[in-house]
């Protein structure tokens, strides 16, 4: 496996790669979740490229961009024994060297959810993967369910950009507890990880109202937050149009994005679904988060 430090060896590197290239960007403090995006790279494509960045533009000034965990050798060791072929790790200086001053910008899809409780979150995120995109130039990209809005806003400006790429969506990895696997569950306590995968219960509890025919927004909404820990704080609880990002109050049969984030002492977390449940696997979630996924015959 090939480590890649700066901008000119990735060039170099890239070069040399025939065939189908898949690129799986992450922020490091690697975990299963990762590792399956890795996993669906491997099958569809001749070579994988990871990019371990943690991305100082995406977090806010009172983020946890300074006590982020990062791990640099237990990554690279787990991407080794992945079979991944190259590993870009830049500094912030390769990325932002100084006088860097181009930000990419998203309107309409970044407005509510995440984009609502993290200003300025997703112009630091489509910047980043547009220059990713432009340095590593996949044939697909993989992204995770797990980040929802991300995948419509990434999809929205790959589209407007013309990137000649297409996006893959890959299914939350969870817990055998149902907790969606994240960085940042590091920080939880053994308590706060129980209590943590109740929002995975709230999800189900929402899915099998859905499938009991129940369409009436706030009333799924309702049934998930019932079964949440009386400790969340809830930022947010939403049901919206997976394609657009619209907000939906009542619907009739087309699929729905059930997002929520909620704070558990000092740790942020989120998670969601599509309803019907059954939609939550690699090819509707590509296929249905943010529509069209490929700009490849553009
Ligand atoms: P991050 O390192 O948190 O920026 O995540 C890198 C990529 O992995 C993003 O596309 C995430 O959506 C994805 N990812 C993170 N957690 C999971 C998970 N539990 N299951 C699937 N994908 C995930």
């Amino acid at each position: 496996m090939r480590i890649l430090e700066d901008v000119p060896a990735l060039r170099a590197a890239r070069r040399q790669l025939q065939g189908k290239v898949g690129v799986v960007p992450t922020m490091g403090a690697l975990h299963a979740g990762h590792l399956s995006l890795v996993e669906a790279a491997r099958r569809e494509n001749d070579h994988v490229l990871v990019t371990i960045f943690v991305n100082p533009l995406q977090f806010g000034a009172n983020e946890d961009f300074d006590r982020y965990p990062r791990d640099l050798p237990a990554d690279l060791a787990m991407l080794e024994q992945a079979g991944v072929d190259a590993v870009f790790t830049p500094t912030r200086t390769n990325m932002y060297p100084n006088g860097f001053s181009t930000g990419v910008s998203v309107s309409g899809v970044t407005r509510g959810l995440e984009g609502e409780h993290r200003p300025g979150h997703f112009d630091g995120v489509v910047t980043v993967v547009a220059k990713l995109f432009n340095l590593t130039q996949p044939t697909t990209a993989y992204f995770g369910q797990k980040d929802a809005q991300q995948v419509v806003v990434i999809k929205q400006m790959a589209r407007d950009l013309n990137f000649p790429l297409t996006i893959a969506v890959c299914p939350t990895t969870r817990e055998a507890s149902g907790l969606a696997m994240s960085s940042r569950n590091r920080y939880l306590s053994a308590d706060e990880r129980d209590k943590a995968a109740t929002i995975y219960a709230g999800l189900q509890r929402a899915a099998a109202a859905y499938d009991q025919g129940e369409r009436q927004t706030d009333v799924l909404t309702e049934a998930a937050i019932h079964a949440f820990a009386a400790e969340f704080e809830v930022e947010y609880i939403s049901i919206n149009d997976p394609v657009t990002l619209v907000p939906i109050s009542g619907a009739d049969d087309q699929p729905l994005l059930l997002s929520t984030a909620v704070r558990l002492g000092r740790t942020r977390l989120i998670d969601n679904c599509l309803l019907p449940y059954r939609l939550n696997n690699r090819d509707s979630l590509t296929r249905i988060l943010g529509g069209i996924a490929s700009n490849s015959a553009d």
